[in-house]
C-alpha cells in the first residue's frame, strides 16, 4: 500500500464521511487526537443542546420539563442506539455506568440460570468488568472460568467453546478488547454459548460506534455499552442496557429503585416491575449528561454504520500499512489482529518504551494517543473526525520519536492518570 502524504491526501479527498469532522470542535487544530477511543470529541451540536437544558429547560421550565422530554429520554436514546447495534426499538435503554449496568444483567443472568454455577469471560476483558463478575459470583456462590489469550491479542474460539458446558450460566465478553481492539464473531460465540444452554452478555464499550453489531441476528441475550467513547456522549455519560426482547419479561432486575417500578407514581408500598426496557431502571438518570449523549449518536446515525466501518477499516489498515513501512524496522510491533474482521476502532502499537514514547508524543509532538499497561500505544480511529492525514502524522512522529531518542527523557516517569 502506498503510504504517502500524498496518498494520505487523497484518501481524505474520496472519504465520504469527512464533512462530519466539522461536527466536532477543534479550537486546537495542531492536535492530532488519537484517544477517541477513550473520550470522544465533543460535537458542537452538544454545545447547543446543553446550553438549552441548562437554561431552558432546567433555569426556566424546572420540575415540568420531566414532562417536557426528561422522563422518556432514557428510552428514547436507548431506541437510537438501538439502530446502530442491530436491535430493536424498546430493546435498549440508558442509565448508570456501564460497570453499573454490567452489575444489573450479570447478575439477572446468572440469577435466571440458577442450576449453573460458571461465568466464563476471557482474560482480555476490560477489568472493570472482570472486578464486575467476580462480584456476582462471589455474591451468588458462583465461579468465574477466564479463558486465556496465548498472545495478549486474541482469544481463539476453540477455547471459549472449550470453557463452555453444561454448568455455565453466563459468557461474558467484551465484544472488542480494549487493548488489542481484537473482535469475536459475535453471532458464532452467541451459537456456541447457546449450544451450552449459556446467556451471553456482551459489553459493547469499544465497538459500539466503530464495528458493525448485529445483536438481533446473533440473537444475543444481554449486553452493556459505554456511550463516551465512539458515541462522543461526553465524560461519564450514562450507558446502555440491551435485553433482547423475549428475555425482559423473564429477568429480575436485582437493583429494583423507583425508575423501574410499574406505575411509578402511584408511589405503591409494594414492587411490581414495569414492563419492557423500564424494569432495569434504578433511579434517576443523571438528565444533563443524558441529553449530552443524543447528538453524537444523530452523528453516526446520519453517517449511517455502512460506512462508519468502512472507514474504520480503511483508517486502521493504513494505520497498519505505515506501521509495517516505518516502524516494525524500529521495534515497534503490532499488537493488534491483522485481519481486519478481527478488530475493532484502534491499532495497538507496542514498544519496549511504549510508555516512555507515549509521554513524548504528549509533550513534544503534538499527539495525544492512549497507553495501556503493559506497552500498549493505543490509536483510536474515530471514524467522524480522524482523517487520514492524522494517520500519517501520528506515524511519523512516533518515527521521529524513537529516531531521535526524544522519548529517553521520559523513562521510569509514571503520570497518575495514563
Ligand atoms: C470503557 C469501558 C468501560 C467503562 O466503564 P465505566 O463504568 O464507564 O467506568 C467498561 N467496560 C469496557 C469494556 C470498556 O471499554
Amino acid at each position: 500500500m502506498d503510504t504517502s502524504l500524498e496518498q494520505a491526501r487523497q484518501l481524505d479527498e474520496q472519504d465520504d464521511l469527512a464533512r462530519f469532522r466539522d461536527e466536532f470542535v477543534f479550537d486546537d487544530s495542531e492536535l492530532i487526537y488519537m484517544d477517541g477511543n477513550s473520550l470522544g470529541r465533543l460535537p458542537q451540536r452538544t454545545q447547543e443542546r446543553l446550553a438549552i437544558a441548562v437554561h431552558d429547560q432546567w433555569g426556566r421550565r424546572l420540575i415540568r420539563a420531566w414532562n417536557e422530554g426528561w422522563f422518556e429520554a432514557s428510552e428514547r436514546l436507548g431506541d437510537k442506539i438501538a439502530s446502530l447495534v442491530g436491535a430493536e426499538d424498546g430493546e435498549v435503554i440508558l442509565a448508570d455506568s456501564t460497570s453499573v449496568n454490567l452489575f444489573k444483567l450479570a447478575l439477572a443472568g446468572v440469577l435466571a440460570r440458577p442450576e449453573r454455577s460458571v461465568i466464563v469471560t476471557d482474560a482480555l476483558n476490560f477489568p472493570s468488568d472482570l472486578y464486575i463478575l467476580q462480584a456476582v459470583a462471589q455474591a451468588t456462590g458462583r465461579r468465574v472460568v477466564m479463558v486465556p489469550s496465548h498472545d495478549g491479542i486474541r482469544v481463539p474460539l476453540e477455547a471459549i467453546q472449550q470453557a463452555l458446558d453444561d454448568q455455565t450460566a453466563l459468557l461474558a465478553l467484551s465484544h472488542t478488547a480494549f487493548k488489542s481492539a481484537f473482535t469475536y464473531d459475535m453471532v458464532r460465540v452467541t451459537e456456541l454459548a447457546h449450544d451450552a444452554g449459556a446467556l451471553t452478555l456482551w459489553d459493547m464499550s469499544h465497538s459500539v460506534g466503530a464495528v458493525a453489531i448485529e445483536l438481533a441476528e446473533a440473537g444475543a441475550d444481554l449486553g452493556v455499552g459505554c456511550t463516551y467513547k465512539y458515541l462522543n456522549g461526553g465524560p461519564g455519560a450514562p450507558a446502555f442496557m440491551y435485553v433482547r426482547r423475549d428475555l425482559q419479561p423473564r429477568l429480575a432486575n436485582p437493583i429494583t429503585g423507583w425508575f423501574s417500578q410499574r406505575d411509578q407514581f402511584d408511589m405503591q408500598l409494594r414492587y411490581k416491575p414495569a414492563d419492557g426496557m423500564r424494569r432495569f431502571l434504578s433511579g434517576t438518570p443523571p438528565v444533563l449528561s443524558l441529553l449530552g449523549v443524543e447528538s453524537g449518536v444523530d452523528l453516526l446515525i446520519e453517517a449511517g454504520m455502512d460506512r462508519v466501518r468502512q472507514k474504520v477499516v480503511a483508517l486502521s489498515e493504513f494505520m497498519i500499512a505505515l506501521w509495517e513501512a516505518d516502524l516494525e524496522p524500529l521495534g515497534f510491533r503490532l499488537n493488534s489482529p491483522k485481519v481486519a474482521d478481527e478488530r475493532g476502532g484502534h491499532v495497538s502499537i507496542g514498544h519496549e518504551q511504549a510508555l516512555a514514547i507515549d509521554l513524548a508524543l504528549i509533550n513534544e509532538m503534538d499527539v495525544l494517543p492512549d497507553f495501556r499497561h503493559p506497552d500498549n500505544i493505543r490509536l483510536g480511529l474515530s471514524p467522524l473526525y480522524t482523517r487520514f492525514a492524522d494517520v500519517f502524522q501520528a506515524a511519523q512522529r512516533l518515527r521521529v520519536v524513537v529516531q531521535e531518542g526524544r522519548y529517553k527523557k521520559y523513562i521510569g516517569q509514571r503520570p497518575e492518570v495514563i
